[in-house]
């Protein structure tokens, strides 16, 4: 009953973060990116259809609602509009079980389940439209803080430090870049990767930043090496990905495995 109640939660979730996803154009490469874009809190797009372009209703962001509503074709081309979005939600519906089957129905489990939820919104965001949205950063902040009580005040110190040590690293790694390649430091990262990391922060503890940034680094090289690899043989441009993409399967793998890594680091250092 309990993990039935926490799958259409979990579902709930993903229609809305669809619900974001989709009201944003997707974008082949930052320079198609509005400058506005980055400056606007929150989505106030109309959702598109991805073929024909036409405006679609808000229901038509999310797979479930479209169906049942019956509304899951574009109007006017007749493109299925629900699979991609069905697929977020059921997605988000498991992570949301699976959380309660393993921790239960606790304040960990719902803790986990929202930052899951979180991330992976941010994460199609970022790689569809290479933007991240406000609407799931800042309220993963207050959520990261808010749930973070559970563990009493040093559980509240323990994420407010984690909301500011990220962003302040980043700051120090962008204004280096800035120096090096000689652009401005608001060119080295992006706004919306300070956001991200301090809601990373918020959710995994202080101590836990560098292993997040470490894991996201390690990820982008891993799915990025090959691809950069065949580019150079070929003479092509490498692709270009979103660094928030790699923040976010970073930021999951933390929680997941990040004090098991630390602690098997620990043991094999003081073993040398
Ligand atoms: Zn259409």
């Amino acid at each position: 009953m309990i993990l039935t109640g926490a799958f259409i939660v979990g579902v709930a979730s993903g229609a809305l973060i669809n619900f974001v996803i989709w009201t944003f154009r997707a974008h082949d490469r930052p320079q198609d990116v509005p400058e506005s874009k980055d400056k606007a809190w929150f989505a106030n797009d109309v959702p598109e259809c991805t073929k024909c372009g036409t405006a679609l209703k808000r229901r038509q962001t999310s797979g479930v609602i479209a169906l049942v509503s019956g509304m899951h074709r574009c109007a006017k081309c007749g493109r299925p509009l629900f699979v991609p979005k069905l697929l977020i939600e059921v997605i988000c519906g498991a992570v949301w079980l699976a959380s309660v089957y393993i921790l239960g129905a606790t304040l960990s489990a719902l803790t986990v389940a929202a930052y899951g939820t979180l991330l992976l919104g941010i994460a199609i965001a970022d790689f569809r439209s290479w933007l991240i949205p406000h609407e799931f950063t800042w309220i993963g902040i207050i959520l990261s803080l808010g749930l973070s009580l559970s563990r009493g005040i040093t559980g509240l110190i323990n994420a407010a430090l984690g909301t500011l040590v990220g962003p302040a690293i980043f700051f120090v790694v962008a204004w280096l870049v800035a120096k090096l390649k000689r652009i401005s430091v608001s060119e080295a990262l992006g706004g919306g990767d300070y956001w991200l990391i301090a809601m990373i922060g918020g959710f995994v503890g202080w101590k836990m930043v560098p292993v997040a940034i470490v894991l996201s680094a390690v990820t982008g090289l891993v799915i990025f090496l090959p691809w950069v690899i065949r580019a150079t043989l070929r003479h092509t441009e490498s692709p270009k990905i979103p660094f928030g993409v790699f923040l976010a399967l970073g930021g999951a793998a933390t929680l997941l495995v990040g004090e098991r890594l630390v602690s098997w680091y620990g043991h094999w250092a003081l073993r040398q």
